[in-house]
């Protein structure tokens, strides 16, 4: 599976009109990635937006949101564990008291600036761990790419 391979772009069917529509790059990834949060989708035929359920995959027949469950039931142990619900609570957890921790030191202990710090950190970790963290750690050790989830 190498990156030269990797596919940037699948079509999906709507239901009701049949209209296929291609989707690409950050929103095929985002599409493709079980545990993204990604409730609907575009139909370039209605132009607008329909829930997952609605469509199906083009090559395969499956409908999207069905592939998403089993992609995420199918996943590496430990790709599930770092997309858990508990991995995010605690880099919310571990960004809030490491926001505290610089807030603390940065600015001369006030409370507020501690509390400041500990907000920013509560959103500014999960984002990153989320984000980039946790797609690159499936990705390289665990050769787990979903854009190549069938
Ligand atoms: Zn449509």
């Amino acid at each position: 599976m190498s990156d030269l391979h990797t596919p940037n772009s699948r079509a999906y069917t709507h239901n009701a009109c049949g209209n296929t529509t291609v989707v690409t790059d950050e929103h095929f990834t985002a599409i493709c990635d079980p545990f993204r949060l990604v409730t609907g989708t575009f139909c370039v035929g209605c132009e607008s937006h329909f829930p997952l359920k609605d469509f199906v995959w083009a090559d395969t027949g499956e409908v999207i949101a069905d592939a998403r469950e089993r992609w995420a039931r199918e996943a590496p142990p430990a790709v599930r564990t770092l997309n858990s619900s508990l991995g995010c609570w605690l880099t919310l957890a571990l960004g809030a008291a490491a926001g505290a921790a610089v807030g603390w030191f940065a600015v001369a202990q006030t409370g507020k600036a501690a509390g400041i710090g500990a907000a920013v950190g509560a959103v500014a970790l999960p984002i990153v761990w989320l984000g980039f963290v946790v797609p690159a750690v499936t990705k390289s050790v665990y050769n787990w790419d979903p854009r190549h989830l069938k």
